[in-house]
């Protein structure tokens, strides 16, 4: 069958964690805890089944879930969203990326994506006949330059791509990247497709920059966010877009017909867990341990970092290490010393080879010590 998405084999995701799985390795590479979500929050879910919340969703969500989200982001980042008209419960940010990206890209529409770029901006943007336009962010700092985003924006720029804080490289927009995001779009139609999956969690007092808390992108933005990440929860799929009324509109005209809607139970569940602040106040100084825990057991290596600032991922350079590709590398560590990472290579379009490998550190401590005693011995 002639492909759609040729150059596209299976995401390295599932390939590494394949390969953990059957080399019996210690799983850094896919973006997922080791450990539990709550349990009050699995009673919840297994209540709502029990008393029948078991039929389809209303299409953009439950209310309750959309009405707490409201209300959360409200307290969060002082922004107001319509719980009816601009907040839709989707089947994880994947599907919200996909959504957004569909709503608003025409056939030959340009969109800027920078580099690295989670792996499934660039299939969502071809399959709707889009063309993405890259901007190269490079070590050790992955900073934007504005100016040369400027340089790339042409007639046919419709959307703008980014990721805060970021997968792999961990860095956080400032208050300034919001403005100078703003200078560019202002005044032109050029759509912003956000992703702030890891919006709960940033390290060492910095803050989390939405957005939605610049007056000019809350209009043009679709922010897509994810409970998987926030509660521990990957494996339900289940995540939101906020956005303006005309851009919910066309969101919803496209995720109606995408999965049309999302697990009853799981939404009640979250609605109730989500009027409890403390979880995802907490979640930040949470992975900020689990962070500091995994750079404590390779500070003796050879590998080099700077610690992450947001996300659960740490990337490190192993240039005083091996001259390997990065692929080759992070297959031959799980098979040889049975840990798992992921090459930063493969967010990269052209596969660029900066030697670097992304750790998760979303683990159980002692997972965490365990891979950092073998990883000191390269
Ligand atoms: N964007 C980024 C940057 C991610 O890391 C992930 C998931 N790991 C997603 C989107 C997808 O989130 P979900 O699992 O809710 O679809
Ligand atoms: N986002 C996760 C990661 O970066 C993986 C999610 C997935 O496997 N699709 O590791």
């Amino acid at each position: 069958l002639p492909s759609k998405l040729p150059y596209a084999g299976t995401t390295i995701f599932t390939v590494m964690s394949k390969l953990a799985t059957d080399e019996n390795a210690y799983n850094l590479s896919q973006g997922f805890p080791s450990f539990n979500c709550a349990p009050e929050l699995t009673n919840l879910v297994a209540d709502y089944m029990r008393r029948g919340f078991n039929q389809y969703a209303p299409m953009s969500g439950v209310p309750a879930l959309k009405e707490q989200l409201a209300e959360k982001t409200a307290s969060v980042y002082g922004v107001d969203y319509h719980p009816e008209d601009e907040v839709t419960i989707v089947s994880g940010a994947t599907e919200a990326i996909f959504c957004a990206v569909t709503a608003v890209v025409q056939r030959g529409d340009e969109v800027i994506v920078f580099e690295p770029a989670y792996d499934s901006y660039r299939p969502a943007i071809d399959l709707n006949g889009g063309i993405p336009v890259y901007v190269r962010l490079s070590a050790p700092d992955f900073r934007i330059d504005w100016e040369q985003v400027r340089g790339k924006i042409t007639d046919k720029t419709k959307a703008i791509m980014v990721n805060t804080p970021h997968n792999p490289v961990g860095t956080v927009f400032s208050k300034q990247d919001l403005g100078q995001l703003a200078n560019l779009i202002r005044n032109r139609d050029i759509y912003v497709i956000s992703d702030e999956v890891y919006e709960h969690i940033v390290f060492d007092g910095e803050k989390h920059h939405s957005m939605m808390t610049h007056p000019v992108l809350k209009e043009r933005s679709f922010v897509c966010g994810s409970f998987g990440k926030t509660y521990h929860v990957t494996g339900w799929k289940i995540g939101y877009c906020l956005a303006p009324k005309p851009l919910t509109d066309e969101f919803r005209r496209i995720h109606q017909f995408i999965t049309f809607s999302t697990p009853t139970p799981l939404q009640y569940a979250l609605a109730d867990f989500l009027k409890i602040p403390e979880h995802y106040e907490t979640l930040s100084a949470f992975y900020q341990r689990k962070r500091d825990r995994f750079n404590a057991a390779i500070a003796a290596s050879r590998f080099t970092f700077t610690p992450s600032n947001g996300s659960f991922f740490q990337i490190v350079s192993y240039e005083k290490i091996t001259d390997e590709h990065d692929y080759d590398l992070a297959v031959r560590l799980t098979k040889e010393i049975k840990v798992a990472s992921i090459p930063v290579s493969v967010f990269y379009q052209d596969r660029q080879d900066d030697k670097l490998l992304r750790f998760c550190f979303a683990k159980d401590d002692e997972i965490l010590d365990r891979a950092g005693e073998i990883l000191c011995k390269l």
